[in-house]
């Protein structure tokens, strides 16, 4: 198709956790029509509705007093961002509420490459679909890394024991009292681990070297801390357990040996990877890979009209509730910043 012959929309939504459909939502009430890609199933990391579709209960969320399954929550999100307007991107074609009757559980499109040099910024859907945009909001999230043994996901799907998200799940009943492992030894890991102190009975930090790599006032922190034991030069190579997780496998990077330390849940520590391949280096990103946000209370980003919310520009919070909150905000920002260019 001639790029000049592509459909031209107001606001491109990329992503579709709690970040994407808050922006829809906004973005539609806001009469700016908004389209979402909202993302390709591919394997455990990445679906529509995003990581909340791979957790069982959310019980921080504002608004449901006695807790909520991830998809069901996900599924209300989408639910009402289309009630007010949003259309969808699926391999069929673009979707409104009444084509897009299978929910979140549809073949929609990711976004394979985005051209933010020309404008209207030009996207390309891998599979197929082209349109270009006014204004872009980026709300691909950043993927919990993982150990990535079987027993660790079969677990972590299941909801038996194991997490990559100490404040999101540390609280459940299933961890009080309990003797748990944290992997990882930055300073995400520590922090992790001392949250994890007020439930458990007792946190053993797996590191695979003999000293922490976290910055001396959290290593001191992990240290000092007597429910904290550190288990040093050692990796996890199996999770043991039916529907729970029982023990942990750990082998000594040093002589190799191996052995299983009993436990009632484990936490993945070893940092987050934010989606930005798509971008292909558009849109400045710090060390980590996390979009940088111009203004730390707003959504731009270093390309005018491309806004980012969500998990993908938050290294420090990375909860549903700041997602969706940043969601809103990239909606408004994106709203008055096409009405300054006089466009919507
Ligand atoms: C196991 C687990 C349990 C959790 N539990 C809780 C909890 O209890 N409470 C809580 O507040 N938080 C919890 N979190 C954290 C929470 O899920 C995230 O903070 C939140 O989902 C981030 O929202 P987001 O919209 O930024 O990104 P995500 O939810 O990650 O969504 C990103 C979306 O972008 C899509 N995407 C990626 N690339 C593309 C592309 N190229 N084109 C189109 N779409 C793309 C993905 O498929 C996905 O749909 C948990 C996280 C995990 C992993």
């Amino acid at each position: 198709m001639n790029q000049s012959d592509t459909p031209v929309e107001n606001v491109v939504i990329v992503g579709s956790g709690p970040a994407g459909w808050t922006a829809a939502i906004y973005a539609a009430r806001a009469a700016l029509n908004p389209l979402v890609f909202p993302g390709r199933a591919t394997g455990k990391d990445l679906m529509p509705g995003g990581q909340l579709m791979l957790t069982t209960e959310v019980e921080n969320y504002p608004g449901f007093p006695d807790g909520v399954m991830g998809p069901d929550m996900m599924q209300t999100f989408f639910q009402q961002a289309m009630r007010f307007g949003t259309r969808v991107v699926s391999d069929d074609g673009v979707q409104g509420q009444d084509d897009a009757s299978g929910g979140l559980y549809m073949p929609y499109q990711n976004v394979k490459k985005v051209d933010l040099s020309q404008r209207p910024f030009h996207i390309v859907g891998d599979g197929g679909y082209e349109c270009r945009a006014h204004a872009l909001v980026v709300a691909t999230g950043a993927k919990a890394n993982w150990l990535g043994l079987d027993n660790e996901q079969r677990l972590a799907q299941s909801g038996g024991g194991v997490s990559a998200c100490a404040v999101c799940d540390g609280a459940l009943p299933m961890f009080r009292d309990k003797e748990l492992a944290v992997v990882g030894g930055g300073d995400s890991a520590v922090e992790e681990a001392t949250y994890l102190t007020k439930f458990a009975s007792k946190v053993y930090m797996i590191h695979r070297r003999d000293k922490l790599r976290a910055s001396k006032i959290m290593a001191d922190r992990a240290l000092n801390n007597p429910k904290i034991e550190m288990v040093w030069n050692s990796v996890v190579v199996d999770v043991l357990g039916d529907d729970m997780i029982e023990a942990i496998r750990i082998r000594d990077t040093q002589d190799g040996n191996e052995r299983d330390m009993a436990v009632g849940g484990l936490f993945l520590a070893i940092g987050h990877t934010p989606i930005t391949g798509f971008l292909n280096g558009q849109v400045e990103a710090d060390d980590k890979g996390y979009l940088v946000l111009k203004d730390t209370y707003r959504s731009t980003t270093s390309v005018e009209g491309v806004f980012a919310a969500g998990d993908v520009a938050d290294s420090t919070y990375r909860q549903a509730v700041t997602a969706a909150g940043m969601g809103c905000k990239a909606a408004i920002d994106a709203e008055r910043w096409l009405a300054e260019q006089g466009i919507a």
